[in-house]
Parts: structure tokens; sequence; C-alpha cells
């Protein structure tokens, strides 16, 4: 595994990659979903590697289960099974709080003392999980929000229906619509992230350059099919 690491305020950030863990193809190996058919005992292993790796291995994960839609959930400890959100927030410190994604963008937002980990798809970076993750932050923090934006689908690599992106840039703008390297249509799923963003009046956001459809690294569901999920891992200090 190789995290690539950030701090916002009091919180660590860290997104993951594939490499290493205990996953089995075609889940290898870092898989951190439980979702996804992968052998619930190697998820369980790897996100202890990570909560490890991070200097926190007895850390709780609170993960939800995704669903592409706006809900970010303000926690305090462990979520019940299948609890069903794309987000997580919370000011408390030691929680190992977890989005997921390949292809998604799996997102960190924090101030100087509350934090979330947010999953945004085309669905929830057009519907608003980007709002209510910066929200649920504002609501539990203080200080300026900032915002670091995980391996995702790149621009040219998402090819998308013409009606359906016609549907977006009559609500997000022209920014968001751009084409294929063979000139199809194609949605800009950072460009629509950033727009959120603006919109809920954070400046300071950084989106990582690794395209997972690109990356080896990376798991990309739009590549692979069946596969597993990377993600970022923020923990309140
Ligand atoms: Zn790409």
């Amino acid at each position: 595994m190789e995290l690539i690491r950030r701090q916002i305020g009091a919180a660590t950030i860290a997104f993951t990659d594939r490499r290493g863990g205990s996953s089995l193809p075609p889940f290898d190996g870092l898989n951190l979903a439980p979702h996804v058919g992968d052998n619930s005992d190697a998820v369980t292993a790897n996100h202890h590697a990570v909560a490890a790796a991070l200097g926190i291995p007895e850390a709780p994960w609170v993960m939800p289960h995704h669903v592409h839609g706006t809900e970010v959930l303000t926690v305090t400890g462990r979520l019940r099974d299948g609890v069903e959100a794309d987000g997580v927030a919370t000011n408390r410190p030691g929680l190992l709080l977890a989005a997921l994604g390949a292809d998604c963008a799996p997102i960190a937002i924090a101030n100087d003392t509350a934090s979330a980990a947010i999953h945004a798809g085309w669905r929830g970076a057009a519907n608003g999980v980007i709002a209510s993750g910066v929200a649920a932050v504002r609501r539990l923090g203080r200080g300026p929000v900032r915002a670091v934006v995980g391996p995702c689908v790149c621009a040219a690599h998402y090819e998308f229906g013409a009606e359906m992106l016609a549907d977006l840039v009559a609500r997000l703008g022209p920014e968001v619509a751009v084409t294929t390297d063979h000139d199809t249509p194609a949605f800009d799923l950072r460009a629509a992230i950033r727009i959120a963003f603006a919109g809920a009046a954070v400046d300071d956001v950084e989106i990582l350059d690794v395209c997972t459809v690109e990356s080896p690294d990376h798991y990309s569901y739009r590549r692979d099919g069946v596969t597993g999920r990377h993600g970022v891992v923020v923990v309140q200090g």
C-alpha cells in the first residue's frame, strides 16, 4: 500500500490504492469494500492494515454503504452494518472515517476541528452530496473548510450518454461537458466536483491527478467490472 497523505487542521487524511493487502483476484489486493463479493475476512484484514499503517490499529472503522445519494451522517462511533449514506462526518478524535471509490471520487473535507469522508460519483456530485459534507463539517467544527479529491475517472475516460450529459450541463454548467479521445460525449466529474465546492463557498480544493481507469494501482469499475474499491480514510486528531 502506498498512502497519499494530507493534513487539514487536526485531521489526518490518507488515500489508499490496491497494492498489498489480503484480497485475491479479481479483488487483489487492498480491497476495502465488503459489498463487492470479496472474502469478508480479507476485507477486514485490509481495514486493519490501513489502520495499522496510520498508527491507529484499534480505531473503529466507520463506513456506510454508499448508494449514490446525498446523505452525510454525523457519527460518534461505529455504524450498524448496512447503514446507507454517502458520507460520514465527525468532530470526535480517533474514529477512522472511510469512503470508497472505483472511478467515483473519494473525498476528504475538513476544517480546524471537524472532518468528513465522502463518496461522489456523477449523481452525488450533481445532487448535493458535497454541499451536505461541507455543511456537516461547518456545523461540527470551526475554521476555513478545505478539501482533497482523490483518484477518480478523468474526463477523457468518462464516456456519457448525450441526453444525460445535456441534462447535467443544464443543471451544473457547460464546463462538465467534454469529449473522449474518440470524440464521443464525456462527463468531467472533477469539474462537477469543483463546481459543487465553489457553490458551497469552499476555496481550497486539491484534486489529485490520478485517473482510476489509467492507473493499474487503483480499482476501476469502468475498466474491470467486478473489482474492489480503494478509498479515503479521515481521522480527526
Ligand atoms: Zn483517464
